[in-house]
């Protein structure tokens, strides 16, 4: 695959699944990413194979065309932003039952319960 093609591919798979449970009509999802009905349809079998995406036959302005949706939750860190353990000297050190243990790391425990005080850096 061309660099030109997968940043095509990465485009639109931001696009659907930007578009959450609304989705979005492939006729338009084309004219952004200024692209052919045919490299659409290969995008869209791809998508289709991988199970990522599913396609709903509708009418629009008078004529026939899908809508696509994602099928799959986009990946996203947020939900680990800001944790300690991203930039821990001791995580590769860290485990149950050791000097650094996760179950009572007060780092930790202030990012999951943010009424808990931390501990600096150098105190872990
Ligand atoms: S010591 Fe605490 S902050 Fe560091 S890796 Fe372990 S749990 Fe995470």
């Amino acid at each position: 695959m061309t660099p030109k093609k997968r940043k095509t591919e990465q485009k639109a798979h931001k696009l659907i699944y930007d578009s959450g449970e609304e989705g979005h009509l492939q006729s338009e999802l084309w004219k952004i990413l200024d692209i052919t009905n045919r490299e659409a349809s290969r995008i869209v079998k791809k998508f289709m194979e991988k199970g990522s995406i599913r396609r709903e036959r509708v009418l629009n302005n008078g004529r026939w065309t899908y809508r696509i949706f994602p099928l799959k939750e986009s990946v996203s860190l947020d939900s680990i932003e800001g944790c300690p353990c991203l930039v821990c000297p001791n995580v590769d050190k860290c485990f149950r039952g050791g000097k650094n243990d996760p179950t009572k790391c007060m780092n930790l425990t202030a990012w999951v319960d943010p009424r808990i005080k931390p501990l600096t850096i150098n105190n872990i």
